[in-house]
């Protein structure tokens, strides 16, 4: 079985990356250490941004890594919160209380948009690097929906409380197997797989 080192502080997305690439034959290992400085995420493009990551981890870490930049894209906010998607709001000592800050920011946003223009989507792009800084596989996944008027679901993080799906529920009312089999971070993976074996 392949190894690969997830390179992240985020457990969720440890969680639903190590599940996709467990089913794909790949087994994930965790960062594993706390005194590697996050990177700056200065990118315009959640492109830039997981490059960024995956070869600062890379090289710190000397071995291959995988890197997730994503986001929220609200069409009504021209593309906002975008890269910017984690810290939407500015205030949150923990991840769960920027999480609800963030939520809370979008729907006042939101207030007066009607529902038929409260498109928008999930994006998530993968970046894996060499210990060398050479990055050796890209891809870019999408999840469509609308931004909801109150949070619903208690599964998931981030905006999945406010993300409706076709079927009427929200990103975070589906179990995470579910989640992984149409995510955006889950196609972007299924996409990833591939060009890795090449
Ligand atoms: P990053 O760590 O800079 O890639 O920021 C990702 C941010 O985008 C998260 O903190 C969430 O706010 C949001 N996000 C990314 N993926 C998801 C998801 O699967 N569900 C909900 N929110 C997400």
């Amino acid at each position: 079985m392949q190894e690969l080192t997830i390179a992240t502080t985020n457990p969720h997305k440890v969680d639903e990356i190590s599940a996709v690439l467990g089913q794909l034959g790949i087994r994930c290992l965790p960062l594993g250490r706390s005194d590697i400085p996050e990177p700056d995420e200065s990118g315009a493009t959640f492109e830039e941004n997981a490059r960024i990551k995956a070869v600062a981890y890379a090289r710190a870490l000397g071995c291959m890594v995988l890197a997730d930049d994503s986001g929220l894209e609200v069409d009504a906010l021209g593309g906002a919160p975008g890269v910017h998607s984690a810290r939407y709001a500015g205030i949150g000592a923990t991840r769960e209380e920027r999480d609800r800050a963030n939520n809370a920011k979008l729907l006042a946003a939101l207030e007066s948009v009607p529902d038929a223009l409260r498109t928008a989507r999930f994006v998530c792009v993968l970046s894996i690097a060499r210990a060398d800084g050479t990055i050796v596989a890209e891809s870019r996944g999408m999840f469509e929906g609308v931004i909801g008027r109150a949070p619903r679901g208690t599964n998931g993080f981030g905006y999945d409380p406010l993300l409706i799906l076709e079927d009427g529920r929200t990103s975070a009312e589906l179990s995470s197997a579910e989640k992984n089999a149409r995510s955006h971070r889950g196609n972007a993976l299924r996409l990833l797989v591939p060009k890795l074996a090449r």
